[in-house]
C-alpha cells in the first residue's frame, strides 16, 4: 500500500489477492479468512491421536439460534472435529438444563461446551454458564474466563473479539500504539474486545463507547481502528470515521432485505482505509475462532 491519508501509519502488509471496495478501501473478507483458518485447523486436527469434540446446548426453538448452532457444527465438522448438538425443549426446567451441562462438563470425550444464548427467559443463563469448566469454555464467556482475560492470562478468549483481532492482524492493520474506539460495552463483544486490544503485546490505546457517550461522532473520529457492536443499523456514518481508519462492523440487524450492519458501508468505504462487509466480515470469523478455541481447549486438556 502507498502511504496516503487512507493508509494508517505502520500498516505492515496486505495479503495477496485482497480486494478493494469501489471507493478504494481494503475489504476485510471474513469468509475467505474463515475458510483458510478452518483448512489450517483441519490439518492440525488430522495429526491428533484423538478428535476434539464441540458440544452445543440449544434450549428452545429460537430460529436464529438454530441457524447459528447449525453453522457451528458445520465448521467443526469441516475442521475434522466431532460435534454434538444437545437440545432441550423451550419448556425445560433449570434443573434439566443444569443436568445436561453438568453431564457434558464431566464427559471426557467433550472438549468444548457452548450454551447458545439467549436461553428461554424463565431460565438462569448465568447459572448455566457457571457450570462450564474453564478448560471447556470455548465461548470464553464464563466469569472465570473473563477474569483470566482481565488478568492477561486467558487462553480461551471470547470468539467475536478474537475474530476481530484475527481480521485486523491478517490484513496487516497497525494496532500497537494506535487509537481504537469500540462502540458497545456488552460482556459478549465490546468489553472483552476493549480488553483484548489494550492487552500488552497488542497495545492499542482503547476508548470504550456506549449509549451514554457524549459526542459519539467526535469520539469515533479519533479512531485509527473503529469497531461498532451496537446492533444500531447503519448508525456509523461517514462523519464518524477519520480518513484512513480501519472500520470493523460487528452489529447485526435482520430485516426483510437481509442482514444490515452498524456501519453505513456505502458512504464509509469511501473514507476508510479498510472495512468489513456485513455479512461476510465478523460473523464468519466468530465461527472460525470458536473452532480454533475448541482445538485450544483440546490441547490444554491433553497437556495435563
Ligand atoms: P448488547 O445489546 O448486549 O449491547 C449493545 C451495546 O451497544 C451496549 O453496550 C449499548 O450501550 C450500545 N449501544 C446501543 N445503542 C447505542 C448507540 N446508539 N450508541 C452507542 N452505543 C449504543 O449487544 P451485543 O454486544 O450482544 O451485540 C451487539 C451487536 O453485535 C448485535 O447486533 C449482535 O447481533 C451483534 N453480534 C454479532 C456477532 C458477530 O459475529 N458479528 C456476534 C455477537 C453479536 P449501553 O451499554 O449503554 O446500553
Amino acid at each position: 500500500m502507498t502511504s496516503d491519508a487512507r493508509t494508517p501509519a505502520g500498516a505492515s502488509h496486505t495479503p495477496a489477492g485482497a480486494s478493494r471496495t469501489p471507493g478504494g478501501a481494503l475489504l476485510l473478507d471474513g469468509v475467505s479468512l474463515r475458510n483458510r483458518i478452518i483448512a489450517d485447523l483441519r490439518r492440525e486436527v488430522e495429526a491428533l491421536p484423538r478428535v476434539p469434540c464441540l458440544a452445543t446446548v440449544l434450549i428452545g426453538d429460537d430460529r436464529p439460534s438454530q441457524v447459528y448452532v447449525r453453522n457451528k457444527h458445520r465448521y467443526a465438522q469441516l475442521a475434522g472435529m466431532a460435534s454434538r448438538n444437545e437440545t432441550l425443549p423451550a419448556s425445560a426446567s433449570q434443573q434439566e438444563a443444569e443436568a445436561l451441562v453438568t453431564s457434558l462438563a464431566h464427559d471426557a470425550n467433550v472438549s468444548g461446551i457452548l450454551v447458545q444464548q439467549p436461553v428461554p427467559s424463565h431460565l438462569d443463563g448465568e447459572a448455566l454458564l457457571a457450570l462450564i469448566p474453564p478448560h471447556k469454555d470455548v465461548d470464553g464467556l464464563t466469569t472465570a474466563s473473563m477474569g483470566a482475560l482481565m488478568r492477561g492470562a486467558g487462553t480461551l478468549v471470547p470468539c467475536t473479539p478474537l475474530g476481530v483481532l484475527r481480521l485486523l492482524q491478517h490484513y496487516g492493520a497497525a494496532i500497537a500504539g494506535k487509537r481504537a474506539v469500540v462502540v458497545g460495552r456488552s460482556s459478549l463483544v465490546g468489553l472483552p474486545l476493549a480488553v483484548l486490544l489494550s492487552r500488552k503485546g497488542i497495545d492499542a490505546t482503547v476508548t470504550l463507547a456506549h449509549s451514554r457517550t457524549e459526542d459519539l461522532a467526535d469520539v469515533c473520529r479519533d479512531a485509527d481502528i473503529l469497531v461498532s457492536a451496537t446492533g444500531q443499523a447503519r448508525s456509523i456514518r461517514r462523519e464518524h470515521v477519520k480518513p484512513g481508519a480501519w472500520v470493523i462492523d460487528v452489529g447485526i440487524t435482520t430485516s426483510d432485505s437481509g442482514v444490515i450492519g452498524d456501519v453505513a458501508f456505502d458512504e464509509v468505504q469511501s473514507v476508510a482505509a479498510a472495512i468489513t462487509p456485513m455479512p461476510g466480515g465478523t460473523g464468519p470469523m466468530t465461527v472460525a475462532c470458536l473452532i480454533e478455541n475448541t482445538l485450544t481447549a483440546w490441547r490444554q486438556q491433553h497437556a495435563r
